[in-house]
């Protein structure tokens, strides 16, 4: 039997405030146009945050456009009763498109060679789609200039069109050369549209910009915005630069149990490698979470914090795979069982903790262990 929602029984959870993530959704309709919805990006298990717990929420509040990376996200989201659109938005091998049909999900066309090997199967429904377009990425997408190829996609029997996008790579960034280049990126997928309505063909529901794109060039008028990263309430880095900054509140928080203190004497080690030693007798804490969860080894004595009864403690030595050890000497209180949380707001908001592992935000929440229970709160 499964203890998930019992805290007092957990060892380490991640808490999810649903309230905090209506107040996104909300601040990021302030920024786009009327017209233009929200297609939540929930690939990663919804950044670390739990897929089904924020999609049945998102369903909730009236968001009916979903993205996922893979068919498995795809299919766990309808397994879940999950309603609306559903995009795939890379590769599905190409002998499983016929579960993306079953599942009533939606398969983006990475290039015009993928296109071809589904037009080959023989399937029983038609496919739906979202075309890609490289403007610029250079990851997947027909290139916006390939006119040609992209009509021939149009004319497949075995394909149903029903949208293109593409991809911003230096959204995030104010400086000029960058924002030439996201203008020239912009201006390359709309004159590949316009390319395509001169042909004849209907491009569908079109979308560019995910999280940076609504903060930085949030004057476009698209059928769809792809926010991931900000809709959970944080910004991939602590670097303040953007035009629009929307009132945004985190969503996760990180918490674990202390499962045993004790004092060390003056010299004694803490930990694997012996990389720390006390310089005078020391109370220390051990807690349940380690790297296996998700928080990374590399935060290892680099003076990063948890808080502890409302105060912050150190950890010291090195982070284990599933515990860690904090210095709890400076008029801490605290017992064991007490719960401490790792990340939250402030110093240890996730921008800050990411900054320490050398890292941005999107990785840090999206690497959260699935042994951690998600429990979700509203207030
Ligand atoms: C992951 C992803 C997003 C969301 O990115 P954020 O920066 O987290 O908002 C949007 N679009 C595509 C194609 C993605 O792969």
């Amino acid at each position: 039997m499964k203890m998930n929602n019992n805290i007092s029984k957990n060892r380490a959870w991640v808490e999810i405030n649903l309230s905090n993530l209506k107040n996104n959704i909300e601040e990021i309709k302030k920024i786009i146009p009327q017209e233009t919805e929200i297609m939540a990006i929930v690939k990663a298990n919804a950044y670390g945050h739990g897929i089904i717990e924020i999609s049945k929420y998102l369903n909730e509040i009236g968001i009916q456009n979903f993205a996922v990376a893979t068919l498995d996200e795809g299919i766990q989201l309808r397994e879940n009763g999950i309603k609306g659109d559903i995009l795939i938005l890379g590769n599905t091998y190409i002998d499983n498109i016929k579960y993306v049909i079953k599942n009533n999900l939606i398969q983006t066309i990475v290039d015009y060679d993928y296109a071809k090997k589904i037009e080959k199967l023989k399937l029983e429904q038609k496919l739906r789609v979202h075309i890609k377009i490289n403007t610029g990425m250079n990851r997947i997408g027909e290139k916006s200039t390939n006119i040609e190829n992209i009509q021939q996609i149009y004319k497949m029997n075995n394909i149903s069109i029903e949208g293109m996008f593409t991809h911003l790579c230096v959204s995030d960034s104010l400086e000029e050369k960058d924002m030439d280049f996201s203008k020239k990126q912009i201006q390359e997928f709309d004159n590949c549209i316009e390319n395509i309505k001169k042909l004849g063909y209907n491009p569908g529901k079109i979308h560019v910009q995910a999280s940076y794109g609504i903060l930085n060039y949030s004057e476009l008028k698209y059928d769809y915005v792809r926010p991931g990263i900000i809709m959970y309430g944080v910004y991939s880095d602590n670097q303040e630069v953007m035009k629009i900054k929307p009132k945004l509140k985190p969503v996760l928080a990180l918490k674990a149990r202390i499962t045993a203190i004790k004092e060390i004497e003056k010299n004694e080690s803490v930990s694997y490698g012996r990389t720390f030693i006390a310089e005078k007798p020391t109370r220390i804490a051990t807690v349940g979470i380690g790297y296996a969860d998700g928080y990374p080894r590399n935060l290892s004595n680099k003076r990063t914090k948890v808080i502890i009864n409302g105060k912050y403690a150190e950890i010291i030595g090195r982070i284990c795979m599933d515990q860690l050890i904090v210095d709890i000497s400076d008029g801490i209180e605290a017992n064991v069982g007490d719960i401490v949380t790792l990340i939250g707001e402030n110093e240890i908001s996730v921008e800050n903790i990411s900054e320490k592992a050398e890292t941005i935000t999107n990785e840090v929440l999206s690497r959260l262990g699935n042994r951690l229970p998600r429990i979700c709160i509203y207030e």
